[in-house]
């Protein structure tokens, strides 16, 4: 194994799923630098949430290697042996304890903390109450700490999710669609919000809104029938002649360009 291979936070190599007999993700390697924030794109069916599920250990690959950090082997863990290495995942939708405050969702999601009927009973130590005063600032939610999180905006609900998974110290987030039913000023909070945690976690972001793409991407992933069609920055992806032609080869899906007015 060479120096620079000890860099990577996550390395996929050579990974191949099928589901009955349909090759999902197919030959695929991937590699990420610790804390880099990279985004994925491809079509419907591409495989994206495919590949989290491989990394997450919800689905086991077929053939393959999956690496994270200095050599763990994340295909002989299970789901939660793998979150508590330091993997937090974010679904589309969020799921926040609804009848609990926004505090308290944070407080749940503590690393070590207990759980849901023992923190009923339980007082938030000095230091926790800090740190979750810290975890709803970064997540800009600290004048809703008071308010039942399922009175929260969608968006603010997915800032909230993000800040329980924050909550866990995870050295890699992965998000999928963040900005799925966002507003426009909402989509640009979010993306200003992985910005800044990018550099003190490694971020992968699924997304297909490109405007959104655009503001908070380096380094773009096109994913296309389970492998990788192109890497490059947001421009060098969308002038890509086989990416042009995926996106229109679909009929209906238009090329991923900036919806800008
Ligand atoms: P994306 O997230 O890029 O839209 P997915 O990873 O969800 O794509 O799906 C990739 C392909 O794999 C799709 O054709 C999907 O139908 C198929 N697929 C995903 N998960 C399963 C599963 N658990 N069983 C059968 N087929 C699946
Ligand atoms: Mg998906």
């Amino acid at each position: 194994m060479t120096q620079a291979r000890k860099q990577f936070i996550l390395a996929l190599e050579a990974v191949t799923k099928s589901f009955d007999g349909f090759k999902a993700i197919h030959d695929l390697t991937f590699y990420m630098d610790e804390g880099e924030l990279r985004v994925v794109i491809g079509p419907n069916g591409a495989g994206k949430s495919t590949m989290l599920d491989l990394i997450t250990g919800r689905t086991r690959p077929d053939r393959g290697r999956i690496e994270f950090g200095r050599d763990i082997d994340l295909t002989r863990l299970n789901e939660w042996q793998i979150n508590r290495l330091g993997i937090g995942r974010k679904f589309q939708t969020p799921s926040v304890y609804t009848d609990h405050t926004v505090f308290e969702n944070i407080w749940l999601s503590l690393e070590g903390a207990r759980g849901i009927l023992d923190c009923l009973f339980a007082r938030v130590d000095s230091a926790q109450k800090d740190r979750i005063h810290d975890l709803l600032s970064t997540v800009g939610l600290q004048e809703r700490a008071a308010t039942k999180a399922g009175s929260l905006s969608h968006g603010q609900k997915q800032w909230l999710e993000i800040g329980m998974l924050l909550a866990q110290n995870p050295k890699l987030l992965l998000v999928d669609e963040p900005a799925a039913g966002m507003t426009d000023e909402e989509t640009h909070k979010t993306g200003e919000l992985l910005l800044s945690l990018a550099g003190k976690h490694s971020i992968l972001v699924i997304e297909h809104d490109m405007t959104f793409v655009r503001q908070i991407a380096r380094q773009v992933t096109v994913l296309h029938q389970g492998s990788v069609l192109c890497e490059g920055t947001v421009d060098e992806v969308q002038a890509d002649e086989k990416v042009i032609e995926v996106y229109l080869g679909r009929g209906k899906r238009h090329p991923p360009t900036t919806n800008e007015p």
